[in-house]
């Protein structure tokens, strides 16, 4: 496919200066020499990239399924790390895709729906599983102030042109004290070993990933825009097909949680997709519920916020 690209200043400082990192084809990812920050420059223009996704996700029924068998996982830790700090309440999974999360959530007892920007998905969605989805961006939705209990969003922030406009939306629809929780691949530390022993690879994803994500600079992102009590973990693996990959994030997926747990929840493994959940701020953010049931009794490892 071709793209219509444009030059861009950082996504999250807005400044103009950078260095070149890591070429992948004719794309490049530059870091930021002001804040580090590390996207894609040039890259493509929002509506190229409007396009692009509406052929992005899998069409045929054995795809979607094993899609959901990736994600399967990832999205059963995510919505039992919700539920310890709530039984139920209305959610926003935004890049819903196929609308697993919401469903996973709705019969968990949530008032839960989408966003997506994939018609196919969404329809699928809407059509298949019966489920309440938007068409996106999140930010033409126009939801009201504070509506929220809890959103998500899986392996989307790096999608976005603009993060920083997202998280803020985010913030902006979330109730006080709501849980906004995000999982996100960081893929530089990789890049780099890869790199460094003459690896050639296609691990960004480009044009797909605009920026990476440390989660330094997320924690940051998120404190600056008003969350609060930000807490990391690893929060599980994806299934994807073929032998190679599948087995790469079994093992690194696997090394990287007992690292985390044998550190003390200490040491994040670099290179590893990550979870990171935040409350809003302004208001007393919750604590985790005690009883049966709830967590489903995994251990996640997290602490109660602050
Ligand atoms: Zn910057």
């Amino acid at each position: 496919m071709d793209f219509e690209m444009e030059e861009v200043n950082c996504p999250i400082c807005e400044k103009s200066r950078e260095d070149p990192l890591h070429q992948e084809g004719s794309f490049q990812m530059v870091r930021c020499s002001s804040c580090q920050f590390i996207f894609l420059n040039p890259r493509p223009t929002i509506e190229s990239l409007h396009h692009f996704y509406q052929k992005y996700l899998p069409e045929e029924q054995s795809s979607i399924e094993s899609w959901e068998k990736m994600m399967k996982s990832i999205f059963r830790r995510a919505a039992n790390i919700l539920m310890r700090y709530r039984r139920n309440g209305r959610l926003l999974d935004v890049g819903s895709g196929f609308g697993f999360f919401v469903a996973e959530m709705k019969n968990r007892g949530w008032e839960a729906m989408g966003v997506e920007i994939s018609q196919k998905a969404l329809d699928y969605a809407r059509n298949v599983l019966g489920l309440t989805v938007h068409p996106g961006p999140l930010e033409k939705v126009g939801f009201p102030d504070n509506h929220f209990d809890a959103v998500t969003g899986f392996y989307v922030i790096e999608h976005l042109p603009l993060p920083k406009a997202f998280l803020m939306e985010c913030c902006r629809i979330l109730k006080p004290g709501g849980l906004l929780l995000l999982r996100y691949p960081h893929t530089t530390p990789i890049k780099n070993l890869l790199h460094f022993f003459g690896i050639k690879n296609r691990l960004y994803d480009l044009p797909a990933h605009l920026s990476d994500f440390s989660p330094k600079m997320i924690q940051q992102c998120l404190e600056r825009i008003g969350f609060e009590g930000g807490q990391h973990l690893i929060g599980g693996y994806t299934l994807p097909r073929g032998l190679g990959k599948r087995t790469a994030s079994i093992l690194f997926g696997s090394l990287s949680e007992a690292l985390f747990y044998l550190s003390g929840k200490k040491i994040l493994f670099p290179g590893v997709s990550k979870t990171i959940l935040a409350f809003k701020g302004n208001a007393k953010s919750p604590s985790p519920l005690m009883g049966e049931g709830v967590g489903g009794g995994e251990h996640d490892g997290l602490p109660p916020p602050p």
